[in-house]
């Protein structure tokens, strides 16, 4: 951010710090702004709004620039977290798991209403108290904003995500490795016989769902309940229940309404001199820097 800095610097721009604006109001007899705020008050011919979103909030982005938007009349189209982690149902796999993070596996999102798969990714994600956080799952969340009924499908415990803890192993090559790992460990107990093949934290879950004794000898596993162990370790499945709070989205979904802006300069359509930048525009993408790229893009046009 020093890059901005000095060049704010150097085009010798004032900024004012803490200064919370309140209300905008276009005085069409000058043919300009007054901006209020809670120190002191600004003219200007032109105005900028870019006060983001409303998630985050302790970043100085809660929503304010969509009333200011409104009293101009804007519209400001459904806001809804993004980026945001993901709470399930099932509060005792939260307990067992919290704090748990992999790295290498798969998770997909499936609407069992319709069999409908919603997402697919590999990569990292992570337990928490409430469900389940990381990349993928942050990834996962836009999709399912966006997706139909969803508010619906999820009280309805419609929604569920199907992780794969091994998916480097076809079904056959992960019941190869169980075999061999069970051969050498013939005479433990099942509830020892998991721990080169799984993450500690994973285990105890994972022998709850596979129904097969903690205390049995492994050389007396049979061959249904190891294929069904397979299965578990291939499908573990979650309910989703909701999205955490805008609060602890990354991105906020929705806002003021691309319909209403005029994408070459940023300005508005029903007031003129008036622009907008940045995340309190209903744009929002992926992490990897796109939203940035949003904010930095749509500034350099309305500054222009
Ligand atoms: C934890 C976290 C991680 C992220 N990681 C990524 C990432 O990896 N890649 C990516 O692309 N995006 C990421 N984002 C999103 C990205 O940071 C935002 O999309 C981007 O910063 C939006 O820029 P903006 O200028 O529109 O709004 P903001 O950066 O939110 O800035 C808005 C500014 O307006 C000020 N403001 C608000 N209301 C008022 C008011 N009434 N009066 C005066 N000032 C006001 C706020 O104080 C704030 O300084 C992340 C966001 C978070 C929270």
């Amino acid at each position: 951010m020093k890059c901005f800095e000095n060049r704010l610097k150097q085009l010798n721009v004032k900024v004012v710090y803490n200064c919370k604006v309140t209300e905008i109001i276009k005085n069409e007899k000058k043919n300009n702004f007054l901006v209020k705020t809670l120190n002191i008050n600004f003219e200007a011919d032109k105005v900028i709004i870019a006060t983001g979103g409303k998630s985050y909030p302790g970043t100085g982005s809660n929503g304010d620039g969509y009333d200011l938007a409104k009293n101009l009349g804007h519209t400001v189209t459904k806001i809804k977290p993004s980026l945001v982690p993901l709470e399930i149902y099932e509060k005792d796999v939260c307990k067992e798991c919290q704090g748990l993070s992999l790295k290498n596996a798969t998770i997909k999102i499936v609407d069992n209403s319709k069999n409908k798969l919603i997402y697919e990714d590999f990569g990292e994600m992570l337990f928490t108290h409430f469900g389940i956080s990381g990349p993928m799952v942050l990834s996962g969340s836009a999709h399912l904003v966006r997706y139909k009924n969803i508010e619906e499908l999820l009280k309805n415990k419609k929604i569920t995500s199907i992780i794969d803890f091994k998916p480097a192993l076809s079904i056959e090559k992960l019941d190869l490795r169980i075999r061999r790992d069970f051969e050498e460990l013939k005479n433990k107990k099942f509830k020892n016989s998991l721990e080169k093949l799984l993450p500690n934290k994973l285990i105890p879950e994972i022998i709850k769902l596979s129904k097969i004794n903690p205390e049995k000898q492994v050389n007396s596993i049979t061959k249904e309940e190891r294929q069904n162990l397979v299965n578990i370790i291939k499908n573990f499945k979650l309910t989703i229940k909701d999205f955490r709070p805008i609060e602890e989205a990354i991105i906020t979904s929705g806002g003021i309404s691309t319909k209403e802006i005029d994408p070459k300069t940023m300005e508005s359509k029903i007031v003129k001199g008036l622009y907008f930048a940045g995340e309190i525009i209903d744009v929002d993408a992926y992490t990897g820097g796109f939203n940035l790229q949003i904010a930095y893009s749509t500034g350099y046009a309305a500054g222009k």
